[in-house]
């Protein structure tokens, strides 16, 4: 089994992928040109903002939204606790200060009080700067926005959605990668739309920042490549990327959201068994009311370390890989030793590390494989389910 059977996705949509690679390598046009435009048009559309500049993948989509914004030395950006390391590493990055947050025990995603009590925290303290707030919709799950908009209005701070395994996603009919000032996201490979290499987008209504954003992308440009007006990156995707993100957009918004969604769905039913047994039991994601998750993981919880460490072992020795995302919180990364601040504990974050397993996933998973998987949960778990 597969823990994101990649493969499987390549074969039902081959034909058209190579169609598009061989028409990028017969237009003799292997950077920028009408692969990446159309592209950008479409993921603009399908987002629903009004700009979509891709790049060169994740990391730097975010670095160009921080960039954009002119932060740097002296200003706090107020990060998650509990998410990949490009979220806070972007931040440092610009010569900015990290702030980690906690999170919430049961969307994993930023716990809007303890971002509030952090930011106060932070302006008491009064040396730094507290300008953006970088939220991540982690597992697929859009982050709690209507609550992070009005604390980011409250304190005058700029929101960025770190949309990379939140595409997909949605709340209250509004798309992910569309709440923040300014949205980014990944195409690497194993998120919810991804290439086959390294790809990223930057999302945004505001026409300066859009401008902004594709300036630093391309070494500073001004209008054109050779006058350069300000220190930037080379970050672009290619055309070839492009091109089969744009067969892989079209599978993704045709059945692969729903199949994931489906997927999710059969193994809560297979796991709701184990939810009641106390100690020896399993806590499934929850998506609170009127979001949809992209599934970019199906993350369960266990009682404490021992009991996950003994379950990911079994089930590994079952041919059934798992993975922990995230074995370490952002503040006891030792990249962030120099330079980060957490103003409060940070212990659901620790917790979270201790206890969480993703189990494998994706759109093109079997049923069959989900029932697997459940049976081995149970068995390791010496509980029985039917
Ligand atoms: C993958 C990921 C990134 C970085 O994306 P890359 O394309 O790998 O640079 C950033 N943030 C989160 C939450 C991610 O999962």
């Amino acid at each position: 089994m597969e823990f994101r059977d990649l493969k499987a996705q390549y074969e039902a949509i081959s034909p058209s992928v190579e169609q598009g690679i061989l028409d990028v390598l017969e237009s003799g046009r292997y950077i920028g040109g009408e692969p990446v435009s159309t592209l950008e048009g479409s993921l603009a559309n399908y987002v629903e903002t009004r700009h979509c500049i891709t790049c060169g993948n994740g990391t730097d989509a975010l670095q160009l939204a921080l960039m954009a914004w002119r932060i740097g030395e002296g200003d706090a950006v107020f990060v998650p606790d509990f998410t990949f390391f490009s979220s806070g590493e972007v931040v440092c990055a610009v010569g900015a200060t990290p702030v980690f947050v906690d999170v919430d025990a049961v969307t994993f995603n930023i716990d809007p009080n303890e971002l509030e009590a952090s930011i106060l925290a932070c302006k008491a303290e009064g040396e730094l700067d507290p300008k953006a707030v970088v939220a991540v919709d982690l597992f697929g799950l859009p982050a709690d926005y209507a609550a992070l908009r009005s604390i980011c209005e409250r304190h005058g701070l700029l929101l960025l959605e770190d949309g990379a395994q939140g595409f997909g996603g949605s709340a209250d009919g509004k798309k992910a990668c569309s709440f923040g000032d300014i949205s980014t996201t990944s195409f690497f490979p194993a998120k919810p739309l991804g290439c086959y290499g390294d790809g990223g987008a930057v999302f945004t209504d505001d026409d300066d920042w859009a401008a902004l954003v594709r300036s630093f992308a391309v070494h500073g440009k001004e209008s054109m490549k050779y006058d350069n007006v300000r220190i930037g990156m080379n970050s672009r995707l290619d055309a070839i990327q492009a091109a089969v993100l744009s067969v892989k957009l079209d599978a993704f918004a045709a059945n692969e959201l729903e199949a994931v969604n489906r997927i999710a769905a059969l193994y809560d039913e297979a796991l709701v068994p184990l939810v009641d047994g106390e100690t020896l039991s399993v806590t499934l994601p929850t998506i609170p009311q009127g979001c949809r998750s992209s599934w970019a993981q199906y993350t369960v919880r266990f009682a404490d370390e021992t009991l996950r460490d003994c379950v990911k072992d079994r089930l590994g020795e079952q041919g059934i890989p798992t993975m922990v995302y995230y074995p370490k919180p952002m503040h006891e990364q030792r990249a962030f030793e120099e330079k980060s601040r957490i103003y409060r504990d940070c212990s659901v974050s620790e917790r979270l590390c201790k206890t969480v397993l993703s189990l494998p996933m994706g759109p093109y998973m079997h049923e069959r494989d989900v029932i697997k998987v459940a049976k081995a949960l149970a068995s390791s778990l010496n509980l029985a389910v039917s």
